[in-house]
């Protein structure tokens, strides 16, 4: 992997920093499946757990060697050695070595007040601890990563002993010495000046990794490169310890479409498309609503509402907006016009080598068909099935391979057992079949009968997984009684495709959003196979 071509490297902590969100909790495909939504994006690193800290992050290291990545490289965090253990014997130091990772990520105290109160170690033995982790991961043929936590703080209070910490490290031949606002309290002017001061007496490649509890993270970023830092840490829609980390979702689009540095891998400015469309699945993942006025990404982000916005944006759009929407994936919303909405629905049928005229009855049905079920909650931008499934109903091809009749899901509890049970009447072509299942859970019960019901007469469907299962509250004004959406996502290996439903019972969702995915798979085999078009 060549990064040389890059004027900045991005190093996501989404996994790690961001996982530390109160509130936030990944599961283990959750951040395989992030890992793989940020190779596309083309960061530098993602780092992808503490290995040393909690026992998910080294299952993450064991399953992450299994995805193939083109432009990302995984990366290991963990803390400085302890005190009074050697580097062979300390179990943090090992778990890194554990977790094979090429590059680790160690943070190390910068401000006095964190080594005498927090670490407890004298300030000389701190530098020692600095020296002999980097030094020991070195030796075993790694590169390191160092990050002076509350550097900034430190170097207010203390100078010279934040200096020496860098210099140590540096002396200890770290790639990169990164420079941490961990309490983000410094201001934007307060950053520039620090990193003016530190680029004249460290000579190793300096990087910058902002929180943002003075709403300045991006801001702080910025002026760092502004200054010559190279190597960029944050977050995908700001998650984060508090206030959360600088938003890469910010940052990027700021270096590579305003500044004019190269920060993502692949083609130029390829990965920016997918910016909105990663910062909208870590949303769905966490069951969290996108914020509709992120910069550059939320859904009101390039929103004309006033007659006279709107007509100057249709005469030339720069007029009002600061930079093209699908520039970063996302697209122009015009309240008095549907053209955008035209737009995206023939860009979908594109995906499935469809050409569609802006014009056609096709178009115009499958737009007021997502508009209704919009309206009544469905999120659809994540499932791309489900969006494909209504236009090739509107182009007249048959989208039900087989029809759920009838279902019934139960789960029963007693002193002894907790079981779950699932019964279908499935109608395929000239067909009818019945099956019953158990199930974990009254949805997988339901999922296991229907794939009885389905497999013998489609068994290409066996390749088929169900990768994610999350349940949205789209009205919870009801308690228990609340309408919900499900969203499922499907791979067979090779693809991976997502369903969405609502309704006001969870089973019923489940039951068609199952219905589709399923479906979808025997819709692309007939494509593939040249049967449809
Ligand atoms: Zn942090």
């Amino acid at each position: 992997m060549d990064k040389n071509e890059l004027d900045v490297e991005i190093l996501d902590t989404t996994l790690r920093d961001g996982a530390q969100t109160s509130g936030v909790s990944f599961s283990l495909q959750d951040k395989l499946s992030i890992t793989q939504k940020l190779d596309e994006l083309g960061v530098s690193y993602i780092e992808g757990g503490w290995p040393g800290s909690n026992p998910k992050d080294i299952e993450y290291f064991k399953a992450v060697k299994s995805l193939e990545l083109r432009n990302s490289e995984v990366v290991a965090f963990g803390s400085t050695k302890r005190k009074g253990i050697s580097s062979e014997k300390d179990p943090n130091l090992n778990s890194i070595l554990d977790s094979e990772v090429e590059t680790a990520v160690i943070f190390g105290k910068a401000w006095t007040l964190h080594v005498i109160h927090v670490l407890k170690v004298s300030l000389e033995d701190n530098l020692d601890l600095i020296y002999e982790t980097i030094n020991f991961l070195r030796s075993h043929g790694l590169e390191v990563i160092f990050d002076a936590e509350h550097f900034f703080d430190g170097y207010k209070e203390d100078p010279d002993y934040a200096l020496n910490v860098l210099k140590t490290a540096e002396e200890a031949k770290a790639k990169v010495i990164v420079l941490a606002d961990t309490n983000g309290g410094t201001l934007t002017h307060e950053v520039d000046k620090i990193v003016r001061d530190v680029k004249g007496k460290v000579d190793a490649a300096l990087g910058i990794h902002a929180h943002n509890d003075s709403g300045l993270a991006v801001a702080n970023t910025l002026i760092a490169v502004v200054n010559g830092v190279k190597h960029v840490q944050g977050t995908i829609n700001g998650l984060g310890e508090r206030c959360g980390n600088a938003d890469l979702i910010q940052v990027i689009p700021a270096l590579e479409i305003k500044m004019g540095l190269r920060a993502l891998k692949g083609f130029r400015k390829e990965g920016l498309k997918y910016l909105t469309q990663i910062s909208r699945y870590v949303y769905e993942l966490l069951n969290w609503k996108p914020d509709p006025y992120q910069p550059y990404v939320g859904e009101k982000a390039f929103a004309h509402k006033g007659g006279v916005h709107v007509d100057a944006v249709l005469k030339i759009a720069r007029a009002y907006e600061h930079i093209e929407p699908s520039l970063v994936g996302n697209k122009r919303e015009l309240l008095v016009s549907e053209l955008a909405g035209r737009a995206a629905v023939i860009n979908e049928a594109l995906k499935l080598g469809l050409k569609l005229e802006k014009q056609s009855e096709a178009v115009t049905k499958t737009l007021e068909e997502i508009k209704k079920l919009e309206a009544k909650g469905y999120s659809l931008e994540n499932a791309d099935a489900s969006i494909h499934m209504i236009l090739f109903k509107n182009l007249g091809v048959k989208t039900n391979y087989f029809e759920i009749l009838y279902w019934m899901a139960s789960a029963r509890k007693d002193q002894e057992t907790l079981e779950s049970e699932g019964q279908v009447i499935v109608k395929t072509a000239g067909e009818i079949s019945y099956a019953k299942a158990n199930g974990v859970g009254p949805v997988h019960a339901l999922d296991q009968a229907l794939r009885k019901a389905i497999l013998k007469k489609f068994p290409t469907l066996k390749e088929v997984e169900l990768l994610n299962y999350k349940v949205t509250v789209v009205d919870s004004g009801r308690g228990t009684a609340s309408y919900v959406r499900v969203f499922i996502e499907f791979g067979d290996g090779k693809r991976r495709w997502a369903t969405t439903a609502t309704s006001d019972n969870i089973l019923e969702a489940s039951a068609k959003a199952l219905q589709e995915g399923y479906n979808y798979r025997l819709l692309l085999d007939d494509i593939r196979n040249g049967k449809l078009f």
